[in-house]
């Protein structure tokens, strides 16, 4: 094995793709300690900035108090706790579904719901940008699956027309797409699984609390509330805690109780952070000028950065991707900003196809509009 282990990181060493990690010593805020030096944070999935919320902090912390840390075992077994349920109805309440089920994060609700609803016999097609978690399910499941080339609507079609004699037909997407920033055209979609009688499954994780009206995701972006079989999201991301959850009819959610293999054979999520996610649920229902400000300052730094003629791809969002091509490339303007008191994540194969190395810069709402000069300055002196 040791070899094994050497020659795999002396691989990645070559390939300026070896990743380390970094420990942030403070809160996760618009600012973060590292080192005992403090940085502009430009690479957190808070978009909202709730993650140091002294809203959500209360809330965990009386939870805490009342139905202590772990919850002691699997949801099924005695660890199902008063807090999943409010969430849990919070949840289905906030996206207008019938019900829906709590997972202790986002790549475990993925891989659980694809692999206990889909197997040999059934046929998936998965965008080819979708979040690692779901290729994951997709493996598990043992299901065939089809990659469409990215939001290429005809040549899911193509592969629509062909796919005959299936179980079970499902198209399964990310709404917002996590490295790229655009925007699934759920509503093609939605119209193609009609057309082809297919099941929709979505991913809302960069979607929840950012998009729609309400911020409750693109399904209301795009107005397709009940026109989507399988919703899922993560609190993990703009609700600024801890897990995910599915949502949709009563019928598959009491399924996935008992089939989704990563819901049953866990233990429940800590109820605290339960507790925590449901009260950053209210606040994106309630504060509808956090979602407002999190806008302008995207439109504000993405304007800027593209008249600067950087290359940012399609990005629709806060997530916004600067494209150098090159792993090593990424990691030497990373390196440059960072030392500037910038930090902002390199993203590399295989976490991007190759060739696609990027900087990936994420707005928060919290960010002043003197935060964003300041990368936009940086960014303009170094010539990518
Ligand atoms: N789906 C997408 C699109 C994601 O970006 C992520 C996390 N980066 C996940 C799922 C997994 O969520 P979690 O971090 O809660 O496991």
């Amino acid at each position: 094995m040791n070899v094994f282990v050497s020659d795999t990181l002396q691989d990645l060493e070559e390939k300026g793709l070896r990743r380390e990690l970094r420990t942030v010593e403070s809160a996760q805020g618009r600012e973060v300690v590292i080192d005992g030096k403090r940085f502009l944070n430009f690479c957190s999935n808070n978009y909202l900035g709730l993650a140091d919320d002294e809203r959500l902090k209360k809330a965990a912390a009386a939870c805490l108090e009342e139905q202590g840390l772990g919850a002691g075992a699997s949801r099924l077994v005695c660890g199902n706790l008063s807090a999943h349920r409010v969430l849990e109805e919070e949840i289905a309440r906030f996206k207008g579904t019938e019900a829906s089920l709590v997972f202790s994060t986002g790549y475990m609700a993925n891989v659980g719901i694809i692999a206990s609803l889909f197997g040999a016999g059934d046929m998936i097609f998965s965008d080819r940008l979708n979040h690692a978690s779901i290729i994951d399910g997709i493996l598990l499941s043992q299901a065939k699956w089809k990659r469409y080339p990215h939001c290429d609507m005809d040549a899911l079609e193509a592969m629509l027309q062909k796919a005959q004699g299936y179980r079970q037909k499902v198209i399964v997407t990310d709404t917002v797409f996590s490295m790229d920033g655009d925007i699934a055209p759920l509503d093609k979609i939605v119209a193609l699984a009609k057309k082809y009688d297919c099941l929709v499954m979505v991913d809302e994780a960069h979607a929840l609390g950012v998009l729609g009206e309400n911020g409750k995701g693109v399904v209301e972006y795009f107005g397709l509330q009940d026109q989507v079989d399988i919703q899922m999201g993560t609190f993990s991301k703009a609700v600024g805690s801890f897990g995910a959850y599915c949502c949709g009819r009563k019928m598959l959610i009491e399924c996935l109780v008992n089939k989704a293999r990563s819901f049953i054979y866990t233990t429940g999520l800590p109820p605290s952070i339960a507790a925590a996610s449901c009260e950053g649920i209210r606040i994106i229902e309630d504060d509808q000028q956090r979602r407002q400000q999190l806008w302008e300052n995207t439109r504000y730094f993405v304007k800027r950065v593209k008249e600067m003629g950087f290359e940012t791809l399609n990005t629709e969002t806060p997530i916004v991707p600067i494209v150098v091509k090159e792993a090593e490339l990424a990691v030497q303007f990373s390196k440059v900003l960072y030392e500037q008191g910038l930090f902002v994540a390199a993203i590399r194969p295989p976490t991007v196809p190759q060739g696609t190395s990027r900087l990936r810069v994420t707005i928060m709402a919290t960010h002043t509009q003197e935060d964003l000069d300041r990368l936009l300055a940086a960014l303009s002196a170094m010539k990518i």
